[in-house]
């Protein structure tokens, strides 16, 4: 599994670190990333699915912006829209909420049960669980086990073959008890003598319990088995959320695409271990690197986004690079604090002006208000600027006719490197090496 990770991330650098991206070049990273999804058990149809929207996103261009950084971006935003773009949001509306865990013995849906229990409780929820698996030997003692010293009562039967009935009773004793929980979770079998009495118990619980929630357990490792599996108790009880478990084992949980996209269900927790606390909230982006085998995709692609300022780029790539742009597309990158990060990020960096490396959030605010002195025509055409403009344009800002001067400097000789820069952004030539490490 590890080899897999490693070559979706290396089909992404050498993407990354090549000099001059040609149409061949997205092709093939798009091969390479068909081949990995696979692996990690996406299923076919949205394998296909995927590289087409990429391709033809990559193939259209937007001035400015290279094809790289249109690739890099693309390739994640269409891996999350297949996951979901947020994470799920559970309502608990009715009090007491019902739901229901279903899913193949051995996934970990009793584990899951009780870590649920346990995540809504320390939430301050008060939550109840009920044991309805009548087929596996001491179910009932698992999740009592699992959940002591939790202080979340636990009901079930040990003589009891009725499931229904072992519902029933539990809800009798709740009301009898007063307990009056906000949630009550109903663990189930997950095997049988066949799966058809499986389904049917399924169904006539389902009926009898009408819960708010059906949550289907799935292993992470379990790959495209997920989708009929997912159907199959879809049919029964329309499935609303699906919890990943095992994802601390070496699986990519990439089956899970296919449970989704037949049930249209949210993935709403994953299973880290086999302790009670041992769940997370899904985070599609964390999901997304992890398919992808990239843990630094995420702060990759939120910076270079963040930095795309698409109308600027626009106008730089028609051949402008303006003293206004210049000095806004340094302001932009102290707002979302990114300069040190960005420069840190970016080996070509280097190439910038000595001083602009030093260049300080403080000097970058200067700038702006000098250039805000400046009126339309010295913005578009800073040639013009002569000594006596120099001195209204201080007066203007408030700043020495040195600051202005300096910033006229620094201004020329950032334009020259960017003339000198193919597929040229901005300031900040991205498209060289990120990621070469
Ligand atoms: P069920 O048959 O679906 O109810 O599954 P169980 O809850 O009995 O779990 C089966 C096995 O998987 C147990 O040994 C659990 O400890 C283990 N397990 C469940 N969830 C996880 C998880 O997220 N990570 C790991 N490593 N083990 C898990
Ligand atoms: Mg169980």
């Amino acid at each position: 599994m590890e080899s897999i990770a490693s070559t979706i991330s290396n089909a992404l650098r050498k993407f990354i670190n090549k000099a001059y991206v040609e149409e061949e070049d997205v092709q093939e990273l798009v091969r390479e990333l068909q081949r990995a999804l696979l692996k990690a058990d996406v299923p076919v149809d949205l394998v296909l699915k995927f590289s087409e929207t990429v391709k033809s996103k990559v193939k259209q261009k937007i001035p400015g912006i290279s094809t790289r950084e249109l690739a890099v971006n693309t390739v994640y935003e269409e891996l999350t829209k297949l996951i979901g773009e947020n994470p799920a949001e559970i309502k608990i509306a009715t009090k007491p909420s019902k739901w229901l865990f279903v899913g193949i013995q051995g996934y970990g849906k009793t584990t899951t049960v009780a870590k649920v229990a346990y995540y809504y409780k320390k939430l301050g929820y008060s939550v109840c669980v009920v044991c309805t698996d009548t087929y596996r030997p001491a179910a009932f003692d698992q999740l009592k086990q699992l959940l002591k010293d939790q202080d979340i009562p636990v009901f079930g039967s040990e003589f009891e073959k009725n499931p229904i009935k072992i519902f029933t009773n539990a809800m009798k004793e709740i009301e009898e008890k007063n307990l009056n929980p906000d949630l009550i979770l109903i663990d189930t079998a997950g095997r049988h003598k066949d799966e058809e009495n499986l389904i049917r118990e399924l169904q006539e619980l389902v009926r009898e319990i009408n819960p708010e929630a059906v949550f289907l357990v799935l292993d992470a490792s379990i790959g495209q088995r997920a989708r009929t599996q997912a159907e199959a108790f879809n049919k029964v009880a329309k499935v609303g959320y699906i919890i990943l478990t095992k994802m601390d084992s070496s699986a990519k949980g990439g089956g899970a695409l296919a449970a989704v996209s037949v049930t249209n269900a949210k993935v709403a927790f994953v299973g880290t271990g086999e302790k009670i606390s041992d769940l997370e909230k899904f985070v599609p982006i964390e999901y997304a690197s992890n398919l992808l085998g990239m843990p630094d995709l995420k702060s990759i692609i939120k910076k270079v986004s963040e930095t795309i300022n698409i109308d600027r780029a626009k106008q730089i790539s028609s051949g402008k690079f303006t003293i206004e742009d210049f000095v806004f597309q340094l302001n932009d990158l102290f707002k979302s604090d990114l300069y040190s990060t960005v420069l840190k990020m970016i080996p070509g960096a280097d190439k910038l002006p000595r001083n602009l490396k030093e260049v300080t959030e403080e000097k970058a605010k200067i700038w702006l208000s000098i250039v805000n002195s400046m009126n339309k025509e010295e913005r578009q055409d800073s040639s013009i600027i002569n000594s006596s403009r120099i001195r209204r344009i201080a007066r203007g800002s408030g700043r020495s006719e040195k600051e202005v001067k300096e910033l006229l400097e620094q201004y020329e000789k950032s334009k020259k490197m960017v003339k000198r820069m193919r597929g040229y952004r901005g300031l900040f030539p991205i498209d060289k090496e990120i990621g070469r490490s």
